[in-house]
């Protein structure tokens, strides 16, 4: 083959009139293949965008027996003149001069064949499935918020803070951590209490894998002002729902001086940030997610970013839901823990708009929250969105050595001083929040299960690849 600079399919249609008329070299794998016993018409994609490109092969030029091993998921170099397209939907083609096959795919054994495979069967091929149109769309998607998240905060001045991965704290007092350790199972070595001797672990105390960078990210906040951690996060609850993960990755901002409403003033404008860059960046994406799935996708992102979240206490949450006359699988009454089926009906039935409700009673919440003045309730708030229930947990943290000390010690959480050293040394008034990256995905792409917008999904009984 010649020496002529590649060309991704990106760049080839995004300014076709620098093509035409020019040799090109493109890389890619064979979508489709159809054509007569003259022509082949070759579907072309390289992963760099959604859309294909067109490669015209005439088989007076070169022999069709030439093209045997150009099947579907066989990868291919190609040279040829680009030309102006005449088949609708494209405005651009290749009029193929040479063709090297780099691999194979043997359409006896390849799975993604046919068009339409549906998305329980790609999960059980999660190692191909990113070459399907569906996958490529959402994690091109993925990406694009990815580099939203950090350009937002970046500009914003706030600073990305590396918080630990395996840690020995338990950020939220709960048990759903996954335990780490080199210890041999089969052989633990034992205390005089006949419990595991963790002084003999790989890190001479019992550890785990973050559940959050929160407790870290304090550190963080009250010494550099503003930062935000974004980094895989771990739970090892045993809940099968379309909206839990094993592994899942969580973006955690946590400010100083910030109180509860700037919080919340914060959140909206980051998630809204975060949902027009996709609308800006991914058009093709996000379109071709919706024909697909759902037909109302960008009407609903459109309306998130144009309407302002409602701001509702908890207390009010709880009347709108006693009055509301529905008959709920889990009942309601004021201090419990509000289910999925609560949080819909408020953002879908009642506001039909995000909601962030606020004030909870503090039996249901973490003890880091700050205390409101009727003793009662703590500055929590949660972002209820459309569809995914919770995408955002967050609150105004107590900043009052004493009280988060009498908290700590009511729950039974010890070996903490240094968390408690931020009240002790200079505290101030902070805030912060958790938004699960997937849940964020999941509503800019329109997909229904939390496995299907990261690559390689872990859940229950599920450590695929
Ligand atoms: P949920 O009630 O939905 O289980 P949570 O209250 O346990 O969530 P937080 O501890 O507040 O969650 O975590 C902050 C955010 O992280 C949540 O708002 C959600 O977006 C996300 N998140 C929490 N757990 C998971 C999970 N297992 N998989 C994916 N995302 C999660
Ligand atoms: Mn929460």
């Amino acid at each position: 083959m010649q020496q002529i600079k590649r060309t991704t399919v990106k760049t080839l249609l995004a300014e076709p009139d620098k093509f035409i008329g020019k040799e090109v070299d493109v890389k890619g794998w064979v979508r489709t293949r159809r054509g007569n016993k003259n022509v082949a018409f070759i579907a072309l994609n390289d992963g760099t965008t959604i859309k294909n490109v067109q490669i015209v092969v005439d088989f007076s030029k070169m022999p069709e027996e030439s093209l045997k091993d150009v099947t579907t998921g066989a990868s291919l170099h190609v040279q040829g003149e680009a030309v102006a397209s005449q088949g609708k939907g494209q405005s651009i083609e290749i009029q193929a001069a040479e063709i090297e096959v780099y691999g194979k795919a043997d359409p006896a054994e390849y799975p993604l064949q046919k068009k339409g495979h549906s998305l329980e069967f790609l999960r059980e091929i999660a190692h191909l499935r990113p070459r399907t149109n569906t996958f490529g769309a959402v994690l091109r998607i993925r990406h694009a918020l990815a580099f939203a998240v950090h350009k937002f905060f970046n500009d914003k001045g706030f600073y990305y803070f590396h918080t630990p991965l395996i840690t020995a704290s338990d950020c939220e007092g709960a048990g759903a951590q996954f335990q780490v350790t080199t210890l041999p199972l089969d052989q633990l070595p034992l205390g005089e209490d006949g419990k595991p001797d963790y002084s003999k672990d790989f890190f001479g105390k019992m550890a785990s894998l973050t559940v959050s960078g929160q407790l870290e990210g304090e550190l963080g906040a009250t010494a550099l002002g503003c930062i935000y951690t974004f980094g895989p996060t771990f739970r090892a609850e045993n809940s099968n729902t379309p909206r839990h993960l094993s592994e899942f990755w969580m973006i955690e901002p946590e400010m100083a001086f910030y109180e509860i409403e700037e919080n919340m003033d914060l959140a909206e404008e980051f998630i809204k940030y975060c949902i027009s860059y996709a609308l800006e960046n991914c058009r093709d994406d996000i379109e071709f997610l919706a024909e697909h799935f759902d037909k109302e996708l960008v009407e609903r992102l459109n309306f998130v970013i144009n309407n302002d979240f409602v701001r509702l206490p908890y207390t009010e949450g709880v009347r709108i839901l006693e009055e509301s006359g529905k008959k709920f699988e889990f009942p309601v009454y004021w201090g419990v823990d509000l289910a999925s089926e609560h949080e819909r009906y408020l953002v879908e039935e009642h506001f039909k708009k995000p909601v962030i409700l606020t004030d909870y009673p503090k039996e249901i919440k973490a003890f880091y929250m700050k205390l409101n003045d009727d003793g009662k309730t703590v500055r929590a708030m949660d972002v209820l969105f459309p569809k995914i229930g919770e995408i955002i947990g967050g609150s105004q943290r107590e900043e009052d050595y004493g009280k988060l000390r009498q908290r700590m010690a009511d729950q039974g959480l010890e070996g903490m001083d240094w968390y408690l050293d931020t009240r002790k040394f200079g505290s101030v008034p902070h805030s912060g929040f958790g938004l699960g990256f997937e849940r964020l995905i999941l509503f800019v792409t329109g997909m229904q299960n939390i496995r299907d917008v990261i690559p390689f999904p872990r859940y229950p009984n599920n450590c695929e690849f």
